[in-house]
């Protein structure tokens, strides 16, 4: 482990519970509290996509926008946000899929990625990956190519990693538990 994953898994905070019985809630309000961990957090980030060629990045709501903008004004791309559904104000495309219980649906505006370019989807945690597809299918609605996936915290006894693997196998992430 490296130090930086070593103060990442030291600073965040487990809340056992929530927000229902049996989930561990990984909460990164800490990483944002903390202003040297936070700019640390951007660079490594920055460090590992820098040559990747990126044209876009895609943050995912709400927590994906965090580190998704400040790494995207890092590596001078532009930022692209997919909002959960009713958000966005202009023409969007759509998809839903299923939670453990219920289902969500997220949307990305229409006009937001130009055709082909390089898309780089970060959010804060991947769990199970089913989020992360569904951003990824709005990629592939809005004609974008998915050049990987970005991630502060991996639960990688979930086996969300495999899952993504149909759309990109550059997945990473800082801390893994
Ligand atoms: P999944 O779609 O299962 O990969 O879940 C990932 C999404 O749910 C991310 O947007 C996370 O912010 C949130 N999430 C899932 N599980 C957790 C957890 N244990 N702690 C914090 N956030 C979580």
């Amino acid at each position: 482990m490296n130090n930086l994953e070593l103060q990442i898994k030291e600073a965040i905070r487990d809340v056992p519970d929530f927000p229902k019985p049996g989930i561990v809630f990984k909460d990164i309000t800490p990483l944002l509290s903390d202003v040297q961990l936070s700019k640390s957090i951007t660079h490594s980030l920055a460090e590992f996509w820098q040559s990747s060629n990126l044209d876009v990045i895609v943050g995912i709501e709400s927590r994906g926008f965090m580190w998704g903008h400040s790494l995207a004004q890092h590596l001078e791309v532009p930022f692209v946000p997919i909002r959960k559904k009713g958000k966005l104000p202009a023409d969007s495309y759509s998809f839903e899929y299923d939670l453990e219980y219920g289902s969500a649906e997220i949307e990305i505006h229409k006009d937001a990625i130009i055709g082909g370019h390089k898309v780089l989807i970060h959010d804060d945690l991947l769990a199970t990956g089913g989020t992360a597809i569904g951003a990824s299918e709005l990629v592939k609605m809005s004609g974008g190519e998915i050049a990987g996936f970005s991630f502060i915290v991996e639960l990688s006894f979930l086996g969300g990693r495999a899952r993504l693997d149909g759309y990109s196998n550059q997945t990473h992430a800082l801390s893994t538990y």
